[in-house]
């Protein structure tokens, strides 16, 4: 057995964390950077008591606004970049972070889409403080840009961008409203499943993925219909951040593989896109396992993981895909549709999809008719 687990990001977790930000953003640097959700008012506090520069980032993050991130860093003369907020504000600020110190054009960094050039110069330190629990993003390496020309999403990655401090308070999703706690609890769940089946999963990655699953399977219903469930709350922040571990080591899969073209082309929440389609790609992934690949060990994985959701001793793979079907519906998950994407759409989606980098992980590679079926079916 030969695999690699890394990370460097040092975690902070538990309720009233937050109060320790501005002493953990003074041992970085004397002037922050803070960016935001589009709402500012959350980070308030804590920008006036570190007399900080402020961004927002008013929907997913672009190359566009990266680059005038960074310009921003370099005209105030920031040394550290703190985000606080959803997925779209972190990676937001660790690309700033990154770009801030790198120059050039964020482009050019960009995998698939662009060059993928790699970065050189290590990152300003950036400190990640989730208000959403879902993406992970506050341990993981890379940051999901759009780009409004290719109209596709796609990642700035390095090792020198894990976030030297994860901050994670999860008295900070108390306020989440309910579609947006179904929306990143399904990405988190999303992104325990693929990683778990994934042809580079390892034990360390297992171990999280497992707790991460026992604790969603739990909380996620009870933090979607009682926000201030304080128990389900953290059990869904820990089971992000268990997420975000295992992503980053062990890759994603169709789902996400999806979730790239059509969150560059359409504006969705990634969350609602990787919901839509989580119990699909399930589908696609067990009948293509049972028809060409009976004893690959992603079914065994597949009966684990309906072990795990629906706590029965007996579940078989088809019963885990069945309860995130109806989890899906109890949780309100739009279609595709809903997003303004027309069945004409689907089969170039589907091509680029097969192109994105999370589908190199997928545990076996799915057919160009087998991705239409499950985007049909998401639709
Ligand atoms: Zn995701």
């Amino acid at each position: 057995m030969h695999f690699e687990f890394a990370t460097a990001t040092r975690i902070v977790f538990g309720e009233g964390k937050a109060a320790i930000l501005p002493e953990l953003a003074r041992s970085f640097g004397a002037h922050p950077l803070v960016v935001t959700g589009a709402s500012k008012e959350r980070a308030a506090a804590l920008v006036s008591t570190l007399a900080a520069e402020t961004f927002s980032v008013p929907g997913e993050p672009t190359v566009e606004l990266v680059r005038a991130g960074a310009q921003r860093v370099q005209d105030a003369g920031c040394d550290v970049v703190i985000a606080m907020g959803g997925g779209s504000a972190i990676d937001a600020g660790k690309a700033i972070a990154a770009i801030a110190t790198n120059g050039g054009e964020p482009l050019e960094f960009l995998e698939v889409v662009g060059k993928g050039r790699a970065l050189t110069v290590p990152p300003l330190p950036f400190i990640a403080v989730p208000t959403t629990a879902g993406t992970g993003s506050e341990v993981t390496r890379n940051a999901v840009l759009g780009s409004a020309e290719p109209g596709v999403k796609a990642s700035l990655r390095s090792p020198l961008m894990l976030p030297r401090v994860a901050l994670v308070d999860p008295e900070l999703t108390y306020g989440l409203r309910s579609s947006a706690t179904a929306y990143t609890g399904l990405d988190a769940l999303t992104q325990l499943i693929e990683p778990y089946v994934s042809a580079r999963a390892n034990p360390l990655v297992d171990a999280l993925c497992v707790s991460g699953m026992e604790r969603a399977a739990g909380a996620l219903r009870r933090a979607f219909h009682d926000g201030a469930d304080r128990e389900a709350r953290r059990d869904m922040s820990l089971a992000s951040l268990c997420g975000g571990l295992a992503l980053a080591n062990a890759g994603l899969g169709v789902v996400h593989g999806f979730a790239a073209p059509l969150g560059g082309q359409w504006k969705a929440p990634h969350g609602a896109l990787c919901a839509a389609l989580l119990p699909h790609g399930m589908a696609a992934n067990v009948a293509a396992l049972r028809a060409r690949a009976p004893q690959h060990p992603a079914l065994q994985r597949y009966a684990a993981i309906a072990r795990l959701l629906t706590g029965r001793d007996h579940a078989a793979a088809e019963d885990g895909i069945a309860w995130v079907r109806v989890l899906c519906a109890e949780l309100n998950i739009p279609a595709l549709r809903t997003w303004g994407i027309a069945a004409a759409d689907l089969p170039a989606i589907v091509e680029k999809a097969a192109r994105a980098s999370s589908m190199q992980a997928n545990p076996l590679p799915l057919t160009g008719d087998e991705l239409l079926a499950v985007l049909a079916a998401a639709w």
